[in-house]
C-alpha cells in the first residue's frame, strides 16, 4: 500500500545508527580503553584485556536488574570499576580508562553522510524532534539548531522499548501521536515501540536486515536519503 504522508505534522527520530555511527565510535573507544589497560600491564583470568572483553562486561552490567533504568554513561563507569577489579588493578586506573573512553567515543562520533542535509531540509517542514536511550549530544555533531526537542530516556524516565517516551514526546509537540512519523533502525525499540504508542513508522534498514515476519512499519529506507522523497510522494 502507498505510504500516505498527509496527516504527517512532526517527524521523530532515534539517534544511534539513525542519525549517527554510535558503533564505529564506541569500538574505537573500547579499542583505545582496552589498549589502554592493557598497557597498564592489566590481564583478566582467560587472557588479556580486549574490546571484545570490555563489551561482554559491559553487557553484563547493562543486563542487571539494578541498571535497567540507568543511564548508558553510569552503566560504561560500572564496567570499568568491574573490569579493573577483576584484572586486580589500582581503581585509580578507573577514572583514567573512562576519561580515555569518553573523549575517544564523542570525538570519533560521525553523522551518517546525508543526516545534517535531511535535517536541514526537513526541519523547515516539520518540526524534527530526537527520542533517545543514548547519551549523544546532537550540538556537538552540529544538528542541534534542527531539532525542536531532545527526548532523552534517561531524563525522562522512559527507555525504549517503553512506548511512554514516545506519548511523551507527542505531548512535547502538543501533537496526536497518529500525526508523528518515528523513524529509527531498531525493529523492536524504534518500529513496534513507537507503532504502539500510535505513532507512524519508518524502519531504517542500513544494514540490510529486513524486519522479522510479524513486523511491520509504515515505511522501509535503506538510508535517510531518501526521506524527503517519501514525504513528498505520499503527500
Ligand atoms: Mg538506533
Amino acid at each position: 500500500m502507498a505510504f500516505d504522508a498527509s496527516s504527517i505534522r512532526a517527524l521523530s527520530f532515534d539517534g544511534d545508527q539513525t542519525l549517527w555511527d554510535f558503533r564505529a565510535a564506541m569500538r574505537r573507544a573500547l579499542a583505545e580503553a582496552a589498549a589502554f589497560l592493557a598497557g597498564e600491564g592489566l590481564a583478566h583470568e582467560t587472557g588479556a584485556v580486549s574490546a571484545d572483553w570490555l563489551a561482554q562486561v559491559r553487557d553484563e552490567v547493562a543486563g542487571e536488574p539494578g541498571f535497567a533504568r540507568e543511564s548508558m554513561e553510569r552503566i560504561r563507569l560500572e564496567s570499568f570499576v568491574r573490569a579493573v577489579r577483576r584484572c586486580g588493578g589500582d581503581r585509580g586506573l578507573v577514572a583514567e580508562v573512562h576519561d580515555r573512553y569518553m573523549r575517544t567515543r564523542f570525538g570519533a562520533m560521525r553523522l551518517y553522510a546525508e543526516t545534517a542535509h535531511v535535517l536541514e531540509e526537513l526541519h523547515r517542514g516539520y518540526p524534527c524532534v530526537l527520542v533517545t536511550n543514548g547519551n549523544s549530544d546532537p550540538g556537538r555533531l552540529g544538528i542541534g539548531g534542527y531539532l525542536a526537542h531532545r527526548v532523552v530516556a534517561a531524563e525522562c524516565g522512559f527507555f525504549k522499548p517503553d512506548p511512554r517516551i514516545y506519548a511523551h514526546t507527542a505531548r512535547l509537540l502538543a501533537l496526536p501521536a497518529a500525526s508523528v512519523l518515528h523513524i529509527g533502525d531498531h525493529p523492536e525499540e524504534d518500529v513496534t515501540a513507537a507503532g504502539r504508542a500510535g505513532m507512524r513508522t519508518v524502519y531504517l534498514d542500513r544494514a540490510g536486515r529486513p524486519l522479522p515476519p510479524g513486523q511491520r512499519a509504515d515505511a522501509e529506507l535503506a538510508s535517510l536519503a531518501g526521506l524527503p522523497e517519501l514525504l513528498r510522494r505520499g503527500r
